[in-house]
């Protein structure tokens, strides 16, 4: 006997958004665990050795094509 049908999934999405957890962005933007790479090709991250030696190691290890590992650097989802 409910009149309001959409009212518990509408509930439903105000708990989701706010169990999403906030991502500080005051540093430069789409550094994450993740894409650890982001968009700018001038960034300093594209030349960090140490994110390029993990998407190396993904490639060595299968996890990752030659070009997604390349992808990945660019800032590209896989
Ligand atoms: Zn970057």
């Amino acid at each position: 006997m409910s009149l309001f049908p959409s009212r518990s999934s509408a509930r439903d999405d105000d708990d989701e958004y706010t169990a999403v957890p906030t991502i500080p962005l005051e540093d430069a933007p789409l550094h994450t665990q993740d894409h650890p790479f982001c968009y700018d090709g001038a960034c300093g991250c594209h030349e960090d050795h140490l994110l390029v030696d993990e998407i190396n190691t993904a490639y060595q290890d299968g996890l990752l094509t030659s070009n997604e590992a390349t992808n990945v650097t660019r800032g590209r989802t896989v």
